[in-house]
C-alpha cells in the first residue's frame, strides 16, 4: 500500500488563492494601498537568491508588493541593523524577510532580533520563539508552520503520537519539535551527537527529516505505518529521507519536490497578510 501523498503544492496553491481575496479586501479597507513584504538577500549566493525570488514571485500571486533589498557580501552586522531599523519604521512595509543564511562576518540571531515584532512574518525572532513555545500569539518560524499547516490539511493525528525531529536549527528543528509538542505528540529532537539514530527512529510514528544531507534518514530506519516529512531539497529532486524505500510502507508522506517548499512560501504569505489585516484594524 503507498502512503498518502501530502501534496504541499496543491494546498499552496489553494491558500494563495484565498490570501489574493483577502489582499483585495485589504486593499479597499486602506485606500488603495498595497501590502508589503521586504526581503532583505545579503551577498549572492545563488540558492537565496532563488528562494528571494520565488516568494517575490509569490507575493505578486496574491496581490502584494515586494519590497527587494539586496546588500553586498561585504556588509557588516551594524550595517545590516541599520537596514532593518529603516524598514522597521516603514508603516507601508507590513512583514520583512531576512534571507538565511547570511555571510559569516554578520551576528545573524542580533539581526534577526532586531526584526519587530509585529513584523516578524518569518517567525525567525527568539521573541518570536518564545511566545510560540508558550502557547501565545506569534508568527510561527515558516517551514514548520508550513509543515503543521499540511498535517493538518490531511487530518494526520498528532495528540499522542511519538514525533521524532532529526534536525534542531533555529528556523526548522527545534520550533516544528516545540509545535509537535504543542500539538501533544511526544517529541525526541536528535542532532549531530544523537547516539543510535536509527532506533530511536525506528519508533517513530511521524518523522521528520530536517538535516541537510541528502537521503540521510535510511528507509530501513523507519517503521511501516509511520508518517513521513521531509523538509531537506538537494540537488536530483531528493529530500533527507531515502524516500523510494519508505513511500511504499509509510501512512503518508512529503514528495520532494512539492511538499515541504512551498507551504513554507504560502505560510510567509500567510502571516504577511494576517499582519497587514492587523495593522488596518
Ligand atoms: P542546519 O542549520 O544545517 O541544521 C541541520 C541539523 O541537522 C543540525 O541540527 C545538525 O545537528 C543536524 N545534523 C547534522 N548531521 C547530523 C547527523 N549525522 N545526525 C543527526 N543530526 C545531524 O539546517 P536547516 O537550516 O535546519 O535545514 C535542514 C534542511 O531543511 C536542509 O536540507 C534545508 O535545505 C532544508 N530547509 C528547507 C526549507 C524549505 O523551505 N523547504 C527551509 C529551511 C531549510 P547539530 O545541531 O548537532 O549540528
Amino acid at each position: 500500500m503507498t502512503g498518502i501523498l501530502m501534496d504541499g503544492k496543491a494546498l499552496a496553491r489553494q491558500m494563495e488563492s484565498e490570501l489574493a481575496v483577502r489582499v483585495q479586501q485589504l486593499i479597499g479597507q486602506s485606500n488603495g494601498k498595497v501590502p508589503i513584504l521586504a526581503t532583505i538577500l545579503v551577498g549572492e549566493d545563488p540558492a537565496s537568491a532563488t528562494y528571494v525570488r520565488m516568494k517575490g514571485n509569490a507575493c505578486k500571486r496574491v496581490g502584494m508588493e515586494s519590497l527587494r533589498v539586496a546588500l553586498p557580501q561585504t556588509t557588516t552586522t551594524d550595517e545590516l541593523l541599520r537596514e532593518i531599523d529603516r524598514l522597521n519604521a516603514d508603516p507601508d512595509v507590513r512583514g520583512i524577510l531576512l534571507q538565511h543564511p547570511v555571510p559569516p562576518q554578520i551576528d545573524e540571531r542580533r539581526c534577526f532580533d532586531r526584526i519587530s515584532i509585529e513584523k516578524d512574518v518569518d517567525g525567525v525572532t527568539a521573541l518570536g520563539f518564545g511566545k510560540m513555545a508558550m502557547g501565545e500569539a506569534a508568527y510561527g518560524s515558516a517551514t514548520p508552520a508550513g509543515i503543521m499547516r499540511l498535517l493538518r490539511h490531511y487530518e494526520i493525528p498528532i495528540a499522542g503520537k511519538y514525533a521524532v525531529v532529526v534536525g534542531r536549527s533555529p528556523i526548522l528543528g527545534k520550533p516544528v519539535a516545540m509545535m509537535l509538542l504543542n500539538a501533544n505528540a511526544t517529541v525526541t529532537i536528535c542532532h549531530s551527537k544523537t547516539v543510535n539514530l536509527p532506533k530511536i527512529i525506528s519508533g517513530a510514528d511521524i518523522v521528520v527529516g530536517a538535516v541537510g544531507k541528502p537521503e540521510f534518514i535510511r528507509g530501513e530506519w523507519i517503521r511501516p505505518g509511520a508518517v513521513v516529512v521531509d523538509a531537506g531539497y538537494h540537488p536530483g529532486n531528493v529530500g533527507d529521507i531515502e524516500f523510494s524505500a519508505v513511500v511504499e510502507k509509510c501512512a503518508a508522506y512529503t514528495p520532494v519536490p512539492g511538499g515541504v517548499g512551498p507551504m513554507t512560501i504560502a505560510t510567509l504569505m500567510a502571516q504577511t497578510v494576517e499582519a497587514a489585516e492587523k495593522s488596518v484594524r
